[in-house]
């Protein structure tokens, strides 16, 4: 799945809400989250968000916020 970096914080744009097929964003606390169990990795969100915070998993910097995602997304 994608997940939402730390870069979201107070930014929420919700450009990448738009245009996401299932639906699966989330609002956090303070940024907006991905519930990993629901994104089907189709990429569409990643090049819409303006500040580069929406990176695949794959990305170093997904490791630690990809539980964060997953717990911000299940308080919906
Ligand atoms: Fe939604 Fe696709 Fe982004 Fe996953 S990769 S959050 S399914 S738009």
């Amino acid at each position: 799945p994608y997940v939402v970096t730390e870069a979201c914080i107070k930014c929420k744009y919700t450009d990448c809400v738009e245009v996401c097929p299932v639906d699966c964003f989330y609002e956090g606390e303070n940024m907006l989250v991905i519930h990993p169990d629901e994104c089907i990795d189709c990429g569409v969100c990643e090049p819409e968000c303006p500040i580069e915070a929406i990176v695949p998993d794959s990305d170093p910097k997904a490791e630690a916020l990809l539980e964060m995602n997953r717990s911000f997304s299940e308080l919906w």
